[in-house]
């Protein structure tokens, strides 16, 4: 259970609405029962209800069951263009399980969708979050430009950019290279980046084009795959 609050052995942490009800109504929990509870800083905390009721309870931490992980590498952002029809939602959820540590909706040319509630991301990253029992709780940025997006970028932070034509290097070989670095995976919308949007971001210094196989990937499924392919070079 995420919350916001510091932690520490024998604290008490307050419960406000939202928790509480999550607890009663969706877990079906109530006081004595056991949580496992987080906030992305001090680790994990086996605590127990101590009182709850519709709007409001408290939690009691018992003893400490993970300790923040201080060593592990960056975690990937994952830079992508909103999809339609509930995909979107799709690709906060899967991307948060493979490890991803910023989701940035990014706006294309040829994009589908150019609105997204972000407060409903946010959300559904964070149940993912507590699903998949992570010790953190990945960021969910503001939907951004492609143009302003780039005209931003911090250079330490190489983007691969996923291109399914033209040079690209095969993933694992980009992300092996780049172990223990921050980096960004930025996926195009299902029709693609315009000719345009590629050239621009083929002539900046910190991008390097990737390829994901020789198939045209779902824009969800070209996600997923340059996040596990991360995880699986040595990512956390
Ligand atoms: N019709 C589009 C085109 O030809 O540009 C296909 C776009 S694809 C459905 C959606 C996005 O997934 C692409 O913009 C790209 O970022 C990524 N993608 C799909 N297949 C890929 C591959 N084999 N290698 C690298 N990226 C891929």
């Amino acid at each position: 259970l995420f919350i916001d609050q510091p932690l520490s052995p024998g604290g008490v942490a307050a419960l406000d609405g939202d928790r509480a009800h999550y607890l009663r109504a969706v877990l079906r929990q109530g006081p004595g029962d056991g949580v496992l509870a987080f906030n992305g800083r001090d680790g994990e905390f086996l605590a127990h209800i101590e009182t709850l009721s519709k709007s409001v309870g408290t939690l009691r931490m018992d003893r400490q069951t993970r300790c923040p992980a201080n060593d592990a590498p960056p975690a990937p952002w994952l830079l992508f263009a909103p999809l339609k029809g509930g995909r979107t939602e799709y690709v906060v959820e899967k991307a948060v399980e493979l490890g991803v540590g910023r989701l940035v909706p990014v706006f294309t040319r040829r994009g589908d969708v150019n609105r997204v509630n972000i407060d409903r991301l946010r959300a559904n990253a964070l149940e993912a979050a507590e699903q998949c029992e992570r010790l953190d709780a990945p960021d969910v940025a503001d939907g951004i430009d492609l143009q302003k997006l780039l005209s931003d970028w911090d250079p330490a932070r190489t983007l691969f950019v996923a291109a399914e034509s033209g040079v690209a290097q095969p993933l694992v070989t980009a992300v092996t290279a780049s172990a223990g670095k921050p980096v960004a995976f930025l996926v195009g919308p299902e029709g693609g980046f315009d000719q345009q949007e590629l050239d621009a971001l083929r002539r900046l210094p910190f991008v390097v084009s990737v390829g994901l196989g020789p198939r045209v990937l779902r824009a969800d499924t070209a996600a997923f795959s340059a996040l596990a392919v991360w995880q699986a070079a040595g990512g956390d």
